[in-house]
């Protein structure tokens, strides 16, 4: 490696692929070739005992020993963790993205010829503050300290402005829907001649190509058994086989009305067929649910599709022409598959850490003459769990509605009930009902060692906080005093020390680099 100054870069981890990019001297943003000279590197690991292999490999390794292969994690980000076992041992999801995430920082450490110790990685917009949290231990994890987060949609659109800003200006709105391997993230934006507006977002991380492959799947599974009275489905390799041949003719099916079928499984043939038709009948239930989110974005801002220029796709299933149909049907609008690549999320990560390093100091000039501000917004709300002072049943008193600018703020009184009342706590939530369900929670907030003595009805102001990151913070303050009190979120998602020193010891031990080394020279 020379000695050039470090680098930042900005890191799209994929559920399907990872793209990393970086912005060159003239400000220009660029993907960066992994050590296969390729832009997407497949989001698969292969655990081994003596380390761990990332991309390529580890996909066609996946076809003989799919048990030892993690792929598709992103969605169990943030889940419990250890909760998945490869090759007989359990390893927590955050772990597997910490190794896709040491190589692409590896890889992009010997393009680039300098260290690369710091990135902004895109996340889905609409994960949940544990999975964000979780994705910044795993950078942390592989070496790298996170600059920002940044939605995808968002990133996205920062791609798309940069280039906008290079040919055209005039307020354009937009609504931007990716629809990828995992998740579905889709938000309507608003750009103008020095900004991005995100005006609503929102999506689903349990929703992607992943889903309708799984519908081919029980398909082929259902013809095997009536054609040939066996299922493959019945064991894990079967299962891989499946959906291995399922997102193959989906993807014969983007291309053509009819994709035929010849099938070997333990000796017995299958001959069929499928055509495009039958196929979106039978994902229907899946792109409706898009169809809905996209609907209650509009409805968040007020706006009807006369309101709305130009519609942009991204995301490799939105190649399923269905998607594009049901969009026009819903909007007049012909779709737009150009603007957004596949590389654009990354691309616009990377010019967003740009940005964000010209501001604190020096980097590309031209940084300086295009002065883009970004404003993004939540996915979810965000409330403490309360008791409804007429009926006592559990209530979610909203803080931050949902897509609010960020950051945000929101300060309520707390008055202590007892004299001498040393302690408040209280229970803060994202999402969910009225009532708090289906939230995710994302901890108790203690505000402790208040001072002695206080009168019962002392009140305690409580700032909770949205960052740009859309990281949770709290502030707590005694109101007669204005004097900081003590505050401790003991998160759910927490990881112990001994958590930690476990999962260092496992990285060290499957990182081809090990201790963060790269190959660069
Ligand atoms: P992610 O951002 O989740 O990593 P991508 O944007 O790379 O995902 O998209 C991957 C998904 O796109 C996979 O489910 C894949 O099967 C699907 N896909 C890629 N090409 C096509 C195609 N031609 N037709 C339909 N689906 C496709
Ligand atoms: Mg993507």
């Amino acid at each position: 490696m020379n000695n050039d100054p470090p680098s930042i870069v900005g890191i799209d981890l994929g559920t399907t692929h990872s793209v990393v990019a970086h912005v060159d001297e003239s400000g220009r943003s660029h993907p960066i070739r992994n050590s296969e000279g390729e832009t997407m590197t497949p989001s698969a690991v292969l655990v081994e005992d003596d380390g761990a292999v990332v991309g390529r490999d580890a996909i066609k390794a996946a076809q003989i020993m799919p048990n030892q292969v993690a792929r598709d994690l992103k969605r169990e980000m943030g889940n419990d963790p250890w909760s998945r076992s490869f090759g007989g041992t359990n390893y927590p999801p955050l772990l597997i993205q910490s190794l896709l995430l040491a190589r692409l920082r590896c890889d992009a450490e010997a393009e680039l010829g300098r260290a690369v110790p710091q990135a902004v990685i895109a996340v889905p917009a609409c994960f949940d503050e544990p999975k964000r949290r979780a994705t910044i231990d795993a950078a942390l994890l592989a070496g790298l300290k996170v600059k920002s987060i940044v939605n995808e949609p968002t990133a996205a659109a920062i791609a798309v402005a940069w280039d906008r800003a290079r040919h055209q200006t005039g307020d354009l709105t937009s609504l931007m829907y990716d629809l990828g391997g995992g998740m579905f993230d889709t938000s309507i934006v608003r750009f103008q001649e020095n900004a991005i507006r995100v005006m609503a977002t929102g999506g689903n991380a349990m929703l992607g190509g992943l889903d309708w492959d799984k519908c081919i799947a029980r398909w082929l599974d259902a013809e095997f058994s009536l054609q040939q009275n066996v299922r493959p489905s019945e064991s894990t390799a079967g299962d891989a086989f499946l959906l291995r041949e399922s997102e193959e003719i989906k993807h014969a099916l983007s291309s053509r009305k009819r994709a035929g079928v010849r099938l070997a499984w333990e000796g017995r043939v299958l001959k069929t067929e499928i055509a495009r038709e039958r196929f979106d009948e039978f994902t229907a239930h899946l792109l409706d649910r898009t169809r809905f989110i996209v609907r209650r974005l509009l409805n968040d801002t007020g706006l009807t599709w006369a309101g709305i220029d130009t519609i942009m796709l991204g995301g490799g299933s939105t190649r399923m022409p269905q998607v594009a149909q049901m969009l026009h049907r819903e909007s007049g609008i012909e779709p737009d598959s150009s603007a957004v690549t596949g590389e654009s999320v990354a691309q616009g990560a990377a010019i967003y850490a740009a940005m964000l390093n010209s501001r604190a100091d020096n980097t590309p000039e031209v940084l300086h003459q295009t002065n883009l501000s970004v404003t993004d917004v939540n996915a979810h709300s965000l409330g403490v769990l309360g008791a409804d002072k007429q009926t006592s049943s559990r209530c979610n008193h909203i803080m931050i509605p949902r897509n609010t600018a960020l950051p945000a703020a929101h300060t309520t009184c707390y008055e202590t009930i007892r004299d001498g009342q040393r302690s408040v706590a209280f229970e803060i939530i994202e999402g969910g009902d009225a009532r708090g369900k289906h939230s995710t929670r994302i901890g108790r907030c203690v505000i402790d060692k208040l001072p002695p003595g206080l009168p019962a009805g002392t009140p305690v102001d409580v700032e909770i906080r949205y960052n740009t990151d859309t990281i949770v913070e709290v502030k707590a303050s005694l109101r007669a005093t204005g004097h900081h009190a003590h505050v401790r979120l003991e998160r759910a998602s927490a990881m112990t020390g001994e958590m930690w020193s476990n999962l260092r010891e496992l990285f060290f031990s499957l990182d081809p680099n090990s201790q963060g080394e790269c190959s660069a020279d």
